[in-house]
């Protein structure tokens, strides 16, 4: 979807690993929702209030990475040695500033540790140790791994290692990944774009996925776009996905909807699932996917809130 309001705008997401329709109960469905409506709301406050994008974004992935329901911050899946290593980007499109960790546990929200990064060092990516380590200097709330860390997370880690023991091919992506994001235009222009992730379940320790990688999985510049991914990360890397919307945008002068619905389909066709959230210069929105379904929503300058999770309508609230 998309169009040419010239207004605040603010759209979330919370992974494209969505449960498999069959498996979604009523209780969970309004959970997510609950979820997204939360972000949304905490986001277009800022918006309304005359605040800037990259505030809004930082304000919407915030309350996703403290809701345990998506796999960011609290609620983060587990490495294949059953720890955490989280992934977050910020980017802020006056001026292309951007701030990225990587591959970190410790940082209560990890997307306040990239916005640390690009606010506080003269660096865009820290990682690891050397990350965590400049966030408690920074002095950034912390969390002991236990909090990151759900039941639900860790039955899916032994379900992968189990699959992968008895040969097993995982069909629900669900199981394996998911990712918060947000993309946010502000009164005055201004585009952000943030996403924070706990990666792919089971994954090897010290992988690192699309959502930090500036261009892949993160991008905004005021100029063409905001983009915030999720998928399968290797593919979003390879392809340069958020900054290869940006690129059509700005040198094929393709409509936004149009650049995005079409390099995620590409990407579809040559197996890497997953979609995305971005908003235009002119405050158009789209939030394509290519699976089955895509934790998703928007707000524009009215403050209605609307959310979807598969291809059906989106619902208000
Ligand atoms: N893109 C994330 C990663 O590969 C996972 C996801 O969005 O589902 O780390």
């Amino acid at each position: 979807m998309g169009d040419k309001s010239d207004r605040p705008t603010l759209a979330v997401h919370g992974g494209a690993g969505t449960l498999r329709r069959g498996a979604m109960t009523p209780a969970a469905e309004a959970g997510y929702r609950a979820g997204l409506a939360g972000a949304l709301r905490a986001g277009h406050a800022v918006l309304a209030g005359g605040g800037a994008a990259l505030d809004a974004v930082t304000a919407a992935v915030c309350a996703l990475e403290d809701d345990p329901l998506f796999n960011a911050g609290r609620g983060a899946v587990f490495t294949r040695d059953g720890t955490h290593e989280m992934d977050a980007a910020v980017m802020d499109g006056n001026g292309c500033r951007a701030g990225a960790v990587a591959g970190i546990c410790g940082p209560r929200n990890p997307v306040l540790a990239a916005r640390a990064v690009m606010e506080r060092s003269p660096h865009v990516m820290l990682v690891g140790e050397g990350a965590v380590q400049f966030c408690r200097e920074a002095g950034l709330a912390f969390a002991e791994p236990g909090y990151f860390s759900t039941e639900a997370r860790r039955q899916a880690l032994a379900l992968v290692l189990a699959q992968e023991t008895a040969g097993v091919v995982e069909t629900d992506a669900a199981r394996r990944h998911g990712t918060v994001g947000a993309v946010a235009r502000d009164r005055a222009g201004n585009l952000a774009a943030a996403t924070s992730t706990g990666g792919m379940t089971a994954k090897l320790p010290g992988r690192v996925g699309d959502s930090p990688v500036i261009g892949a999985g993160t991008y905004a510049d005021n100029a063409s776009c905001a983009v915030s991914a999720t998928g399968h990360g290797e593919f979003f890397v390879r392809y340069a996905v958020a900054h290869e919307i940006a690129a059509r945008v700005v040198h094929r002068r393709q409509p936004l909807a149009e650049a995005a619905v079409a390099v995620v389909a590409e990407l579809g066709r040559i197996g890497g699932s997953g979609g995305l959230v971005a908003v235009g210069a002119d405050g158009a929105v789209a939030l394509p996917f290519n699976c089955d379904g895509m934790y998703r929503g928007y707000v524009k300058d009215d403050g209605i809130v609307y959310t979807a999770i598969y291809d059906e309508p989106y619902a208000a609230s």
